[in-house]
């Protein structure tokens, strides 16, 4: 069966830096969790850090960095957590992911600019990074339908 890894926060788990969840309400997640198909992770928690966080934002400099609001460089813990989401789906021969839209960690088509000023830019988080250099294709809360779709067409 096709195995999907997903942001934890979306099945309610109140894992997000500030204690609260992205719960997902769709009944296509609640079947894929029946289903059993679901590998949950949340790569800043695995990669060390814990709730609540402070807020952190991947900075635009060449060499990738993270840093919280206060100023502490997390990089590390999220290149851990980045490593550990990897594991999990080469553990599970997993090809597909469903993660957090704008996290530095799980955003696929957006993140935060690094200013803490709510500002959004085209980039990835350091997890979507590290999956899509293998060959996972990583979806987010926006696009779905388009996962179903390509779930549907998998071998059972
Ligand atoms: S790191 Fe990903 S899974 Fe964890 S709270 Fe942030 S968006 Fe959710």
């Amino acid at each position: 069966m096709e195995k999907i890894l997903i942001s934890s926060c979306f099945l309610g788990n109140r894992v997000r830096y500030d204690g609260a969840d992205n719960l997902l309400t769709e009944s296509v997640i609640q079947r894929w969790h029946l289903e059993q198909r679901l590998v949950v992770i949340c790569p800043e928690l695995s990669g060390g850090l814990s709730t609540p966080r402070a807020p952190a934002e991947i900075q635009n400099s060449i060499e990738i960095q993270v840093l919280t609001n206060l100023g502490e460089d997390v990089t590390s813990a999220f290149e851990q957590g980045a490593k550990a989401a990897l594991r999990l789906c080469q553990l599970h021969n997993i090809r597909y992911a469903l993660l957090k839209e704008s996290s530095p960690s799980c955003g696929s088509t957006t993140i935060y600019d690094g200013s803490f000023n709510g500002k959004k830019i085209v980039g990835q988080g350091m997890t979507t990074r590290l999956l899509t250099a293998n060959d996972i294709q990583v979806y987010s809360e926006k696009n779905i339908a388009a996962l179903a779709a390509q779930i549907e067409k998998s071998p059972m």
